[in-house]
């Protein structure tokens, strides 16, 4: 079973998907915990220079196929492996960000981003993807007050609202797939909410 969290930076998916992972604990249930970009070496060097502040020069094609090669990586040495081994695996952003950041942020387009990824991914899809639905101007002014910013943090507004709204439609793209959580509670209300709808896919 394959599990991702989406949303914009600052939305708590990294909280959630860690408090996911002791309930899921407790039930008996050990999760393989992953993220992107990164998740297994090459994939985090990857990461480490797409974030890298002094890339100023990257340009948008790159900073996609770059993600999209962290992810081919990513998915042969982690995610299939233990896919396959029947385990659980968490992941703390996957191709709904690259759709949302890079097809709609950059303005790649989501079907243009999307080819490159199934090349990258090849089957590989989420079962299940939890989008944090948490409004965007709260979740910039979170992120605005961090001292360390990467290359990508905007300093903007209306770009995490453009995401917010990449994230929607994602979400009504892929209907079967994406389960919008209300997140804009607090985060044990959010859990709640994460567990009974990770107890209705188990019983699936
Ligand atoms: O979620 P995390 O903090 O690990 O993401 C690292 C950075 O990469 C964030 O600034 C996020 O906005 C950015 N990102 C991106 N495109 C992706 C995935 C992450 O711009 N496809």
């Amino acid at each position: 079973l394959f599990i991702t969290f989406e949303g914009v930076d600052g939305c708590g998916k990294s909280t959630q998907m860690r408090f996911l992972s002791e309930y899921l604990t407790k039930r008996g249930i050990e999760p393989v915990l992953t993220r992107e970009p990164g998740g297994c070496n090459i994939s985090e060097q990857i990461r480490d220079m797409v974030l890298d502040i002094e890339n100023r020069e990257m340009g948008d094609r790159t900073e996609a196929l770059l993600y999209a090669a962290a992810r081919a990586q990513h998915v042969e040495e982690v995610v299939r492996p233990a896919v396959k081994a029947g385990k659980i695996v968490l992941c703390d952003r996957f191709i709904d960000s690259s759709l949302a950041y890079q097809g709609v942020g950059r303005g790649l387009g989501i079907d243009k981003v999307m080819d490159i990824n199934r090349f990258a991914m090849g089957d590989m899809m989420p079962d299940k993807t939890f989008f944090l639905d948490f409004p965007p101007q709260l979740a910039f002014g979170r992120m605005s007050k961090k001292r360390v910013h990467d290359r990508l943090e905007t300093q903007e507004e209306e770009f995490y609202v453009m995401l917010y709204n990449g994230f929607v439609k994602l979400a009504e793209l892929y209907p079967e797939r994406i389960i919008r959580i209300d997140a804009s509670g607090d985060k044990f209300t959010t859990q709640e909410i994460i567990r009974g709808e990770m107890e209705k896919i188990l019983e699936a």
